[in-house]
């Protein structure tokens, strides 16, 4: 359902990414692993054109994003970004209706909505829906970061070293309950680590970045590269 097609990024005489294609399947994860400056970030942020391209497309649906408004797009894919961003002035509740408020959904779908995101978090409605960021724990603001971004049932979820801010404790709870909940909830999510544990633990397709080069993909068996 998400084709990448031949993306490319330079900067002046740097090329950032090199000629990228691969296709994500509706309901999986391909996870984006490669060591830092690899051009996964700019990869990522391409996918939803918070970074034009300088060359190649991606299709969503066979539509190319181009032809998609960018408030549109911003609906239709999710991100989440290391510190999850997190509105610190909003609750729990309202961080989650984000955008389910600017879609337009009337009080009782958003309402029942965020009481199924944060069910299935297993965080308490009643204890955390009024609660700020402030007082949540990273884990539990990882939690809702993700329950805001799936929010609106976007097509695409980002992720972008969406654990990279936890302890390895429970940043391993943390892979556990987004793969439950992905595989729930049907989502469809290309993710960027630097970690082949991580990757190899999430991935149904394994993409490897290198040097702004794709040098494997596909799915864990079938990698060359082990952790
Ligand atoms: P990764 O996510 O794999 O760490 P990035 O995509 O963040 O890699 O960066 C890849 C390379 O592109 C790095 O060398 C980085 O310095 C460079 N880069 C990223 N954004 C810009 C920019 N806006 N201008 C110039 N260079 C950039
Ligand atoms: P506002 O004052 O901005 O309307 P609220 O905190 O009253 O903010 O509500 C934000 C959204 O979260 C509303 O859509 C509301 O229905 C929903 N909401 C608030 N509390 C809960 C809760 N305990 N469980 C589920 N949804 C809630």
């Amino acid at each position: 359902m998400i084709e990448i097609e031949r993306l490319t990024k330079r900067y002046g005489d740097t090329t950032v990414v090199d000629d990228v294609s691969f296709g994500v399947e509706e309901g999986t994860i391909t996870v984006v692993v490669g060591t830092s400056g690899a051009g996964k970030s700019t990869l990522l942020r391409m996918i939803n054109r918070l970074v034009e391209p300088t060359s190649g497309r991606v299709l969503i649906d066979g539509q190319d994003t181009r032809s998609i408004p960018e408030d549109d797009l911003r609906h239709r894919i999710g991100y989440v970004i290391q510190g999850y961003g997190l509105f610190p002035h909003r609750t729990v509740a309202q961080n989650i209706a984000t955008v389910p408020r600017l879609l337009g959904w009337d009080r009782k779908r958003i309402a029942d909505r965020i009481e199924e995101l944060l069910d299935l978090y297993q965080l308490d409605p009643a204890e955390f829906a009024t609660k700020f960021p402030h007082e949540l724990s990273g884990g539990q603001q990882q939690r809702v970061g993700v329950a805001r971004a799936l929010a609106a049932r976007p097509e695409l979820l980002l992720m972008d070293e969406p654990f990279g801010a936890l302890d390895p404790v429970i940043r391993a709870k943390a892979q556990d309950d987004l793969l439950a909940i992905q595989r729930r909830l049907r989502a469809t999510i290309v993710l960027v680590t630097h970690d082949m544990e991580e990757a190899f633990h999430l991935g149904d397709r394994i993409a490897v970045m290198d040097q702004a080069r794709l040098i494997q993909y596909g799915p864990p068996a079938e990698l060359l590269t082990r952790p």
